[in-house]
């Protein structure tokens, strides 16, 4: 997810009309060159409007426009107590100036406590305790986006990149302009802007999630923001996000089954959702669905692109932009149609591919943890379809008081009765299998589930039991390590796999993992 600020450019033009008028204005830089400095921060070329605000501070130190040009690259390069130091110096009571402070406090706030550690390319700053069990895992990940994706872009970055782990989805609602409800509503767990990666930290969603696929893909908006200067489309951003987001893992296979089963059903229902109502970001979409939906048109179209065109022409494209040049005519140029022609062979292209609509086949919200609610009790509720909450109801009461085999008969009936592939349901019947020792039902019913939801944290958690159970410890450690990187703050699977990496005398993993968890005990 990102924001682009386009307005940014005419804002400032009125910021600094205001401020001629109400700041030092006996002593300020030519308002052409403080323009240029902020044009230069919303092109995210942050080095550049620095060493300008300073030659600008040096000649005219008494400057509030000058400062507040400092003052904003400060808060880009993430310095945020140096920002508010420097506001001192901006006395313009501008809505905007007023907005800016406002934001630079909230986010000083809401990351003071937190402390750094650097990768060769990236500094991540988070809370202290267990959000440091995320940092291997992280830093593989973005190191190795940082080598397939830059070189696929043909951009490295020099300076270092800055990624905040936030404890919570109130503090990204709180250093971003996305609500608490665009949050909920669209399931947003992580944003790039401000020339910095945020995300929120899995321990803080019932399951996890697969966050290391959103790191990934909030770099990807990082380096097509940095190499365009910022003038990449949103629509075109959230595509090539999403169809690289897999890349660091040599995975090209980018489209989820979920958004295959979404698309399909957009060109049943013909229902979709158009470009322009992509803006101001997927984040404020009315539901989780229509984000699917979104995610999934734009990315097979910038698969589209690079079928017709090769995986080199993003970098190129970037290039073109970056120099000037205009989005829709050297895209249209080098298709060789409008993209409005291009997204009706889009479309035709997409029907060859006879994409499966599967009912039944519903997209997941993040699931955030909320305060004094058991999780395991209360999963049924987050069964849509009546009849089968209830049966699944009566069902967890039966498991509880120990009828197992009455339980099995009512979650075999919950899912013979109904569409639902609900992955809750699944894994509430295949976990029961497990306890009455059927373990082959059980891997039967958690792969057909993982088919359709691969990054559910409990499907690939019970597929390792069912394998630990069976003592074939390489299939139980395949999987519980999958496990492991959707949710690392489940201290079974850490047991476990200490257990695993034991029995099968892999010393180093099993020392590695007892400092893993450590951070989480
Ligand atoms: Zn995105």
């Amino acid at each position: 997810m990102k924001l682009i600020p386009r307005l940014f450019i005419l804002v400032f033009i009125c910021i600094l009309a205001a401020m001629a008028s109400a700041v030092y204005a006996e002593v300020r830089p030519a308002p052409d060159q403080v323009f240029k400095g902020h044009e230069l921060i919303n092109d995210w070329d942050i080095e550049g409007a620095e060493k300008l605000a300073q030659e600008l501070i040096e000649q005219n130190p008494e400057s509030g426009d000058a400062h507040f040009l400092l003052a904003r690259t400060d808060f880009f390069k993430s310095n945020y107590a140096q920002a508010m130091d420097r506001l001192k110096y901006v006395e313009g009571s501008h809505q905007n100036v007023k907005e800016f402070k406002e934001l630079a406090k909230e986010t000083l706030k809401a990351t003071e406590h937190f402390v750094s550690s650097e990768s060769d390319h990236f500094i991540f700053r988070y809370l202290e305790g267990p959000d440091e069990v995320l940092l291997p895992f992280a830093k593989e990940a973005l190191e190795q986006s940082y080598k397939v994706l830059g070189d696929l872009l043909e951009y490295h970055p020099r300076e270092k990149i800055v990624v905040e782990i936030y404890p919570g989805r109130e503090y990204l609602s709180r250093v971003s302009p996305l609500t608490l409800q665009d949050i909920e509503t669209s399931g947003t767990v992580a944003l790039c802007k401000y020339n910095r990666i945020m995300i929120i930290s899995p321990r803080f969603l019932v399951r996890g999630y697969n966050w290391l696929d959103t790191l990934s893909h909030e770099f990807v908006h990082y380096l097509l923001t940095r190499k365009s200067k910022n003038r990449f489309p949103l629509w075109l951003h959230e595509g090539a996000a999403k169809f690289l987001e897999t890349r660091w893992r040599e995975e090209t296979d980018y489209l989820s089954p979920i958004m295959e089963t979404v698309l399909a059903g957009a060109f049943e229902n013909d229902y979709f959702i158009p470009l322009e109502n992509m803006m101001p970001s997927l984040a404020k979409l009315k539901s989780a669905e229509d984000v699917q939906l979104a995610y999934a048109e734009v990315s097979t179209m910038m698969e589209y692109i690079a079928e017709l065109k090769g995986d080199s022409f993003l970098s190129y494209l970037l290039a073109q932009l970056a120099q000037g040049q205009n989005f829709e005519s050297t895209l249209e140029t080098a298709l060789g149609t409008s993209i409005a022609e291009f997204q009706t062979n889009w479309q035709k292209r997409i029907r060859s591919l006879n994409l499966e609509f599967i009912p039944g086949h519903k997209t997941l919200t993040s699931k955030f943890k909320k305060g004094g609610e058991d999780p395991e009790e209360s999963s049924y509720r987050e069964i849509e379809e009546k009849r089968t909450r209830d049966l699944v109801f009566l069902a967890d009461i039966l498991k509880s008081r120990n009828f197992v085999k009455a339980a099995v008969l009512e979650y075999e009936k919950a899912i013979n009765e109904t569409q639902t592939l609900n992955p809750i349901l699944y894994n509430k019947l295949a976990g029961t299998y497990l306890k009455s020792g059927e373990h082959d039902k059980a891997k039967v019913l958690l792969r057909k589930s993982l088919k359709h939801y691969p990054h559910f944290h409990t499907t690939l958690l019970n597929m390792g039991e069912t394998y630990f159970q069976t003592q074939d410890y390489p299939e139980a450690q395949n999987f519980y390590e999958k496990a492991q990187r959707i949710n690392p703050f489940n201290p079974f699977v850490h047991n476990r796999l200490i257990q695993i990496y034991n029995k099968q005398e892999l010393k180093e993993k099993k020392e590695f993992q007892e400092q893993l968890y450590r951070h989480i005990e």
